[in-house]
């Protein structure tokens, strides 16, 4: 029996779940991460090739079968618990950054991305699986349909790779939609960075939440003139159509506008 409230689709087919190792190649030395390990058909393959896997699990059932379910429990750390609340910074040992994996339970994909941004360079990278619908999203580039906060907000602190498709066949039981695996890797030196990250970020979840406005109408009173002239972007433009470096310039021109 599968918990829906849990985003509960487990992974069946040995292909995927091979194609999904390779991708991540842990090798020897490596901090593992899993983020809902499920019934662990990642989590044996992950383990037979990493000296050590920490999960964090939220379904007490499945977290108390999990170490009967693998070959060598002793390398397996189990949290039990709600990821969107784990701090991850309690497992990074010697400042050896982590690494990241997950058959994301789907319901709670973009807190938990979100959650995660805030690690930066502590994390090395993470290879998750998402709905190729939020996948497509997050690797979009500007002037496409896809392009929006999780887009920008994503990109800002990491670059996105779309690795491959799942179908749904692939899991049981099978999700509704199309699923594809992608990879992130955190920038230990972002390209970009804006004054006020904070600015920045409510910024750009304030403009998209009127996708369809021009800038100089969603930032009424936020910006005149000479603030878009200061940031070259043309006032006129609307949210899809920015780069990630006018997003940075944008919310440095509101920062000096509004002190
Ligand atoms: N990794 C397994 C697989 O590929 O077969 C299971 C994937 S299933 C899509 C998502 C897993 O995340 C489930 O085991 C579910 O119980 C767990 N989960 C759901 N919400 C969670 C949360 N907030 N924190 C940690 N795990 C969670």
């Amino acid at each position: 029996r599968t918990r829906k409230r849990f985003g509960q689709n487990f992974l069946h087919d040995n292909r995927v779940i091979e194609k999904i190792v390779h991708a991540v190649a842990p090798r020897p030395g490596d901090f593992m991460v899993e983020i809902g390990p499920g019934l662990g058909a990642l989590t044996a393959p992950l383990l037979v090739a990493s000296e050590a896997l920490t999960v964090v699990e939220l379904d007490r059932d499945l977290a108390a079968g999990l170490p009967g379910r693998i070959t060598q429990p002793e390398k397996l750390t189990i949290v039990e618990g709600d990821a969107l609340r784990f701090d991850f910074l309690t497992l990074v040992q010697d400042n050896k950054p982590l690494r990241i994996v997950g058959n994301l339970p789907y319901n709670i994909s973009t807190p938990l991305l979100f959650h995660l941004l805030q690690y930066g360079s502590q994390v090395q990278d993470m290879h998750f699986m998402l709905q190729k619908e939020v996948v497509d999203r997050i690797v979009a580039e500007p002037n496409s349909k896809d392009y929006g906060r999780l887009s920008v907000m994503i990109q800002y602190y990491c670059k996105p790779e779309f690795l491959f498709e799942v179908p749904p066949g692939a899991f049981n039981p099978p999700p509704k939609v199309t699923s594809a695996v992608f990879r992130l890797t955190p920038y230990s030196q972002k390209p970009l960075s804006a004054q006020d990250e904070k600015q920045f970020a409510s910024l750009v979840s304030h403009v998209f939440t009127q996708r369809r406005k021009t800038l100089r109408n969603t930032l009424k009173g936020k910006l005149d003139e000479e603030g878009f002239a200061r940031a070259q972007v043309d006032p006129m433009a609307r949210p899809e159509n920015l780069s990630l470096a006018q997003f940075v310039a944008l919310a440095d021109a509101c920062t000096a506008y509004t002190g």
